[in-house]
């Protein structure tokens, strides 16, 4: 039985103070919840903030995005150290904007997960397609190639660590949403990947969750599907009541 996990992914947006506001009414909303994680990544400025609001409550703590190195002369990055200092338990990696708009590579998210892991961190691993290579009926050897080069080399205990985000491009801020046929089939294509890499016992233990413009009201025919183990949600999560009963169709 895998427990579905639902993270809301802030992206940049919230000052402190917002971001307080609106982790103050989640936590209110979710406080009776059981049976799903909740997860929350606000910007860094806010991880602080946003860690002190949570501490004691059924919500717990992600970043955006990590870099491997531990500490050094790499101005403007985050290690894995400062991130679990701040009481943070994920950290997502290779999300599409990141690898679109940093130029985040398979081989980046896979050093960024390992050192992830090695501090105790747990990656949330983004993979998608964008809609061209969908439309090219490539879509497979896309998740193909972002799966193995995001896991490769891990261990056993660390893919159990891991998360694994099927965000279709397509559907990432633009109200257009996989349908959970679409979201199966992928989805059921990646547990096979990581049978293939691991083990089958791994791959019916690992969660794999969508995102794509989850709203409260796609969200419960998408978690229905066998293989779709929770949710990673981008504009919805900026909305309290809006995640909250994401959360509640999770659980
Ligand atoms: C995301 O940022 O990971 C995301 C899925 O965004 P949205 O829900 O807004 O499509």
């Amino acid at each position: 039985m895998r427990t579905p996990i639902i993270a809301g992914n802030w992206k940049l947006n919230t000052t402190v103070g917002e971001a307080v506001t609106l982790t103050t009414a989640l936590k209110a909303l979710v406080a009776q919840e059981r049976g799903v994680e909740i997860v929350v990544a606000p910007p860094f400025t806010a991880l602080a903030a946003v860690s002190a609001t949570i501490a004691g409550s059924n919500v717990c703590l992600a970043a955006q995005n990590v870099y491997w190195e531990e500490s050094g002369a790499f101005t403007g990055e985050v290690s894995s150290t400062m991130l679990k200092d701040l009481g943070c338990e994920y950290v997502i990696v290779g999300h599409s904007e990141r690898r679109q708009y940093f130029g985040e590579t398979n081989e980046s998210v896979n050093r960024k997960a390992k050192a992830a892991l090695t501090l105790g961190l747990k990656p949330i691993i983004c993979v998608g397609e964008l809609l061209e290579e969908r439309e090219a009926d490539r879509t497979e050897g896309v998740i193909a190639a972002q799966v193995a080069g995001g896991i490769a080399d891990l261990s056993t205990t660390d893919l159990l660590s891991c998360v694994i985000a099927y965000e279709p491009v397509w559907a990432i801020g633009t109200g257009r949403t996989a349908t959970p046929a679409q979201a199966q089939e992928v989805h059921s294509i990646i547990r096979s990947l990581v049978a293939l890499a691991a083990s089958d016992d791994i791959a019916d233990q690992i969660r794999i969750q969508y995102g794509g413009s989850v709203k409260p009201d796609n969200a419960a025919e998408l978690l229905a599907k066998q293989d779709v183990d929770g949710a990673l949600v981008g504009g919805a999560s900026l909305d309290a009541a809006s995640f909250a009963a994401i959360v509640k169709a999770a659980s």
